[in-house]
């Protein structure tokens, strides 16, 4: 289990492909899944290279954590969310496809299910609409 920085993630950390970024500070980072299980479902990740749940520090998990809820509390006005479901992964056996720590923040509306995993990239327009809409409502 080594830290590999040629994955997707370390990629838009470090600039080389673009992201819809939703939240930055100087250790993580927040942007849209791109490949949405419901609208508005976020990837927060910390800026520290860090494999998953099993490698990473524990004062960079706590910031990790504490922007997921930010998120979550914002996707409720955002995204008219009446839950949130969390989801994070850990290596192939555990469902990890990206092998840089992230935490899915995903907003819930009853009755509808979440679509499969890498069943529907949405347009580009709709998610830099939704970015700006969740951006607004956690400056709010
Ligand atoms: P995992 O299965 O590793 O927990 O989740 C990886 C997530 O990364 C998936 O939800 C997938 O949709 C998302 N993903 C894969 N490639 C990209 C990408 O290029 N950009 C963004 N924003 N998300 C991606």
């Amino acid at each position: 289990m080594t830290y590999d920085p040629g994955n997707i993630f370390a990629k838009i950390l470090r600039g080389e492909i673009p992201a819809f970024k939703v939240h930055e500070d100087d250790s993580v980072l927040a942007f849209l899944d791109i490949f949405p299980r419901a609208p508005g479902h976020t990837l927060v990740i910390p800026k520290a290279p860090a494999r998953n749940l099993l490698d990473v520090e524990p004062a960079d998990l706590s910031k990790v954590m504490a922007v997921a809820q930010r998120i979550a509390r914002a996707q409720l006005t955002a995204f008219d969310a009446e839950g949130i479901t969390l989801t994070q992964h850990n290596e192939p056996a555990g469902g990890q496809e990206v092998f840089h720590l992230h935490v899915h923040v995903i907003p819930r509306v009853a009755g509808v299910e979440l679509k499969a995993p890498l069943s529907y990239k949405e347009e580009m327009d709709v998610l830099a609409a939704q970015a700006e809409r969740l951006k607004a409502a956690l400056a709010a």
